[in-house]
């Protein structure tokens, strides 16, 4: 074996170790759900929902709420509107003959961007359990009653849920959130989860905090502060939800490059936590450096030196490597990979991390970014 390979081979082991020591400790302890001592319980309840040029689809989310089950006496809605579009009109006028629940509309006049419109409504937001959702996302009908009963627990200040169907038919990105799910499912038994997701997460008003007015992945900043203020932050598989995801490779770039810049900035900015926090700043933390700072650019190592390596011993045919790798990627993006979709998701999920991380060392983000019309298609 040349040095080349054997130090393709290396890099790829290398990169490989936090992995399956992740999947030692899943096999382990085996996580079944939320770790929670779950209660029925009934809070007062806040569902924040932002909206940025939604007239074409708030109309559905409205209604998607209004069919939660859950008593809307005890229900406000908090809605913070920087539209330049009619979706203010849509929403007054689709209130205007509710008695519930309540209506609270913060009007911008100028979108400054997701999280500073989050943070006003956050502070709006009065009663006991805060809900966050997207308005591209539907919701399961018993949502509310699953997150009331795991902040039932004394321990848990805050819970996201999980995705069980790709609005759009996207195979690439439910095969990532299956991946994803167990993952969540694992940490969150350790201690607490990482990620938590914009089309639902819930928080107890009493544990919210204000996030970084840049942020782009306000979510999961909020829950991370939550953790180091000592309240969980858990991943609950029953809390359920659907939203909007492109399969092909291009079309899935730029959101999934913007979601990898706000969790990157977010890990690099909070760097003083890993190791403390118990095992979420010891094992959480650290996994998730892993996963979205270092195992991309280790892979990208892997691959130019791999592709080195084959050409030294097979001269051009060498070339057949990348092209493999080609290959996979152009069947993965169709959803053609049947078993290994999975792993194609892991590895598209790589590349815009990669992207993520070089754009994040060459510029920076102002916090806004283009609603992405053709997904919304998939709510009507
Ligand atoms: P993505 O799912 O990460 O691509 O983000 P979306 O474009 O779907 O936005 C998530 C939610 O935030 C949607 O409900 C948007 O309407 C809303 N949103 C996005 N930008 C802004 C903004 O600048 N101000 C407000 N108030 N809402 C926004
Ligand atoms: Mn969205």
């Amino acid at each position: 074996m040349s040095l080349l390979s054997a130090a393709a081979v290396a890099l790829f082991a290398v990169t490989a170790v936090p992995y399956v020591s992740y999947l030692v400790l899943y096999a382990l302890i085996r996580p079944q759900g939320s770790p929670a001592d779950k209660e029925p319980a009934e809070p007062t309840v806040s569902i924040v929902l932002p909206t940025y040029n939604e007239a074409q689809i708030v109309e559905t989310k409205l209604d998607d709420l209004l069919a939660l089950d859950y008593p809307m006496e005890k229900v406000e809605l908090v809605v913070v509107d920087s539209s330049s579009d009619d979706t203010r009109e849509i929403i007054r006028e689709y209130f205007s003959d509710l008695n519930a629940p309540e209506l609270v509309l913060l009007e911008e006049d100028e979108r400054r961007g997701l999280a500073p419109a989050l943070n006003d409504a956050y502070a709006a937001a009065s009663n006991e359990m805060v809900v966050k959702t997207d308005c591209d996302s539907k919701l399961s009908p018993n949502v509310l009653r699953e997150a009331a009963a795991n902040l039932a627990d004394d321990d848990i200040a805050a819970v996201t849920g999980q995705n069980v169907e790709v609005l759009g038919g996207s195979e690439v990105e439910s095969g990532y959130r299956g991946v994803q799910s167990h993952i969540q499912q694992l940490e969150s038994n350790l201690d607490s989860t990482l990620i938590f997701h914009g089309p639902f997460s819930a928080f107890e008003k009493d544990a919210l905090l204000p996030i970084d007015p840049n942020s782009l992945a306000d979510d999961t900043e909020l829950a991370l502060k939550i953790r180091r203020q000592g309240g969980r932050v858990i991943f609950d598989p029953a809390v359920e939800y659907m939203e909007a995801s492109h399969s092909e490779f291009v079309k899935r770039r730029k959101q999934k490059d913007r979601r990898g810049m706000g969790l990157i900035r977010l890990l690099v900015q909070h760097r003083d936590a890993l190791g403390r926090y118990g095992k979420y700043g010891r094992i959480v933390l650290p996994f998730n450096w892993w996963f979205m700072i270092v195992s991309p650019w280790l892979l990208a190592v892997t691959l130019i030196v791999g592709t080195g390596a084959a050409i030294s011993l097979f001269g051009a045919s060498g070339l057949v490597l990348p092209g493999l790798l080609g290959v996979f990627a152009y069947l993965g993006q169709k959803d053609h990979l049947g078993p290994v979709q999975a792993l194609y998701s892991i590895f598209d999920t790589q590349v815009s991390l990669l992207r993520a991380s070089v754009e994040l060392l060459v510029g920076d983000s102002d916090g806004t970014w283009d609603v992405d019309a053709e997904l919304r298609e998939a709510f009507e």
